[in-house]
């Protein structure tokens, strides 16, 4: 028997008319450079949004089809989430950190219609424009009169496109399952891979996640994405900041610790969601001005394992850390760090151990471990799996691409993330690797993770990887590749003193390498693929 209640789409439009009618009052901050920043309330930004959307329409944008973004974190980026979504199209964010051979590959593969470009990211499209697609209409995010050198066919300034139009237009009812953006995934392997996000997928994920962090989701503080909204959706915060009416404070295109220090100090941000290496940054400039910025109370890590110390260090200056875990495929919520009481009364030390884990699921998303056999592994803090997962809010299937869709998913539905976890009695998840990232010396397994964790306590270390190294005897050996805080190496023995401290002999790295930097992905996490293919030999020459 059916129930009796209405069929209304989950729509993101309805996100945006939720925040006009109810926070209209409520702010968008974006950092444009060093001290000139742009306010925006979230009732004007609806109505530049359906300005935007008639200008669309005018282009000739429909249904289904794929309207790119080459931007940082800011307003008018909100506004293309929105309004692009909004009339049935497809947001595609771009990465600018991809390489132009990348770069080619999503953007001929999405078949984009329109590219929306960041004044200062215009170059990146007019070194590629010969290998993209003649129709292709670029749009670069400006005012009439900051319009660069463009180079490009077919380019239209942003303010005087959307001027001409009227703030009438009437959001339609659409059919919740239809893609409402599109992010490719980092691709530190073969080609990237597209994730087309629906509205249903992307309004629940906002639900779940609201629900998750609700000490950080009020009406009012101001939420700093300082993730990218070209990064899988800026993990939702596009969403579920005008849902609950808080403010957005968006950094622009610098994210040094310094900058990122003055913008949360002078607006007062509560709340700070990004990776470890931009932590890293903030807290070497926590530590040489004395004192946290002022109103911060939350920090939200994830995308990478947070260190140990890391979490320490934050929760010792008041400030609340939750750890999380997730993937583009995931929306990307899997897993929230945030306490509840009673564990969040629990004595410091004993809270650590739980922060340090990364969290336990969101509402919306099941977990399951599977053994090198194909076998559940228990929920038991011990047992040791593949992590799989399944939920509204995660791929059934990459974006044209049955290959990579085989790969994924298992026969039962579930999606199979590339993370090796545990997950105890209670719930609380811990990846202890990614499955290409394993160390494997003699059929045992070494968790780069807990090395890494290890030696990221060491005081005079700034960042550092662990690999495994090819290794006659053992398959592979673990190394630890460092970066040595401002350049001063520390005494080798002390390091291995503090992971042999904590881990058994035969998992301590056999040598640490100093180098001045760790390659990146282009989303910002260390690329271990680079690490591995440049010290593969480090420990003995190639065998003949
Ligand atoms: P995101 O960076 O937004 O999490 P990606 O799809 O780029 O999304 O990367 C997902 C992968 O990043 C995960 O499969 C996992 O390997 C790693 N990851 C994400 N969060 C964490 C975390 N808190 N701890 C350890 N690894 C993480």
């Amino acid at each position: 028997m059916l129930g009796n209640m209405m069929k209304r789409h989950l729509n993101t439009s309805e996100i945006l008319k939720f925040a006009e009618e109810i926070h209209g009052a409520r702010t968008v901050v974006s950092a444009l450079n060093k001290n000139i920043r742009h306010s925006i309330t979230y009732r004007e930004m609806a109505a530049r949004c359906r300005k935007l959307a008639n200008a669309l329409e005018r282009l000739g944008v429909t249904f289904g089809d794929r309207a790119a973004t080459l931007a940082w974190n800011g307003s008018r980026h909100l506004e293309l989430y929105y309004a692009i979504s909004g009339i049935g199209a497809v947001c595609h964010t771009i990465n600018p950190r991809l390489s132009a051979e990348q770069m080619v590959y999503i953007i001929n593969h999405a078949q984009d219609r329109l590219v929306f470009i960041d004044t200062d990211l215009v170059p990146i499209i007019s070194a590629i424009v010969d290998q993209l697609d003649d129709e292709i209409t670029y749009v670069i995010l400006c005012e009439v009169n900051e319009m660069p050198e463009h180079g490009l066919p077919n380019a239209l300034c942003y303010e005087a496109l959307i001027q001409q139009e009227t703030s009438e237009y009437i959001w339609c009812d659409l059919d919740e399952d239809i893609a409402c953006s599109l992010c490719y995934t980092s691709g530190t392997t073969g080609d990237p891979k597209g994730v087309l996000y629906s509205h249903r997928s992307t309004v629940l994920h906002a639900f779940s996640t609201i629900l998750a962090f609700p000490n950080v989701f009020q009406a009012g503080v101001k939420i700093l994405p300082v993730v990218p909204l070209f990064h899988v959706n800026a993990w939702g915060i596009p969403y579920t900041a005008p849902l609950v009416g808080a403010e957005i404070v968006f950094p622009g295109r610098n994210l040094d610790g310094a900058s990122l220090y003055d913008l949360m100090n002078d607006t007062g941000v509560s709340s700070a969601w990004g990776v470890p290496t931009i932590w890293i940054s903030l807290l070497d400039e926590i530590a040489k001005r004395g004192s946290i910025p002022e109103g911060l109370r939350h920090v939200v890590i994830g995308g990478a394992a947070a260190s140990g110390q890391m979490i320490e260090t934050f929760e010792t200056l008041g400030v609340d850390v939750a750890h999380s875990w997730g993937m583009t495929e995931m929306s990307p919520i899997g897993s929230s760090g945030q306490l509840f009481l009673p564990e969040s009364d629990l004595p410091m030390n004993e809270m650590l151990e739980l922060k340090k884990t990364q969290g336990r699921r969101v509402f919306g998303v099941e977990m399951k471990l599977i053994d090198d056999n194909g076998d559940k592994v228990a929920h038991d803090g011990d047992g040791v799996g593949e992590l799989y997962v399944r939920g509204n809010a995660i791929i059934s299937e990459y974006f044209e691409n049955p290959e990579a869709t085989a790969n994924a998913i298992d026969l039962e539905g579930w999606f199979g993330t590339g993370d090796v976890a545990k997950i105890d009695e209670a719930g609380y998840l811990t990846i202890t690797d990614r499955a290409k990232d394993l160390i494997k010396s003699g059929g045992e397994w070494i968790s780069s993770l807990d090395i890494e964790n290890l030696a990221m306590s060491h005081p005079d270390i700034t960042n550092c990887a662990a690999i495994g190294a090819y290794d006659p005897k053992w398959d592979e050996r673990p190394i630890l590749i460092v970066v040595a805080r401002d350049g001063i190496k520390p005494d080798i023995k002390s390091i291995f003193d503090i992971i042999g401290s904590n881990l058994a002999k035969w998992q301590v790295p056999d040598d640490v390498v100093f180098v001045s930097s760790l390659p990146m992905t282009a989303t910002g996490k260390i690329s271990k693929l680079k690490l591995r293919e440049r010290f593969w030999y480090h420990l003995h020459s190639k065998p003949v």
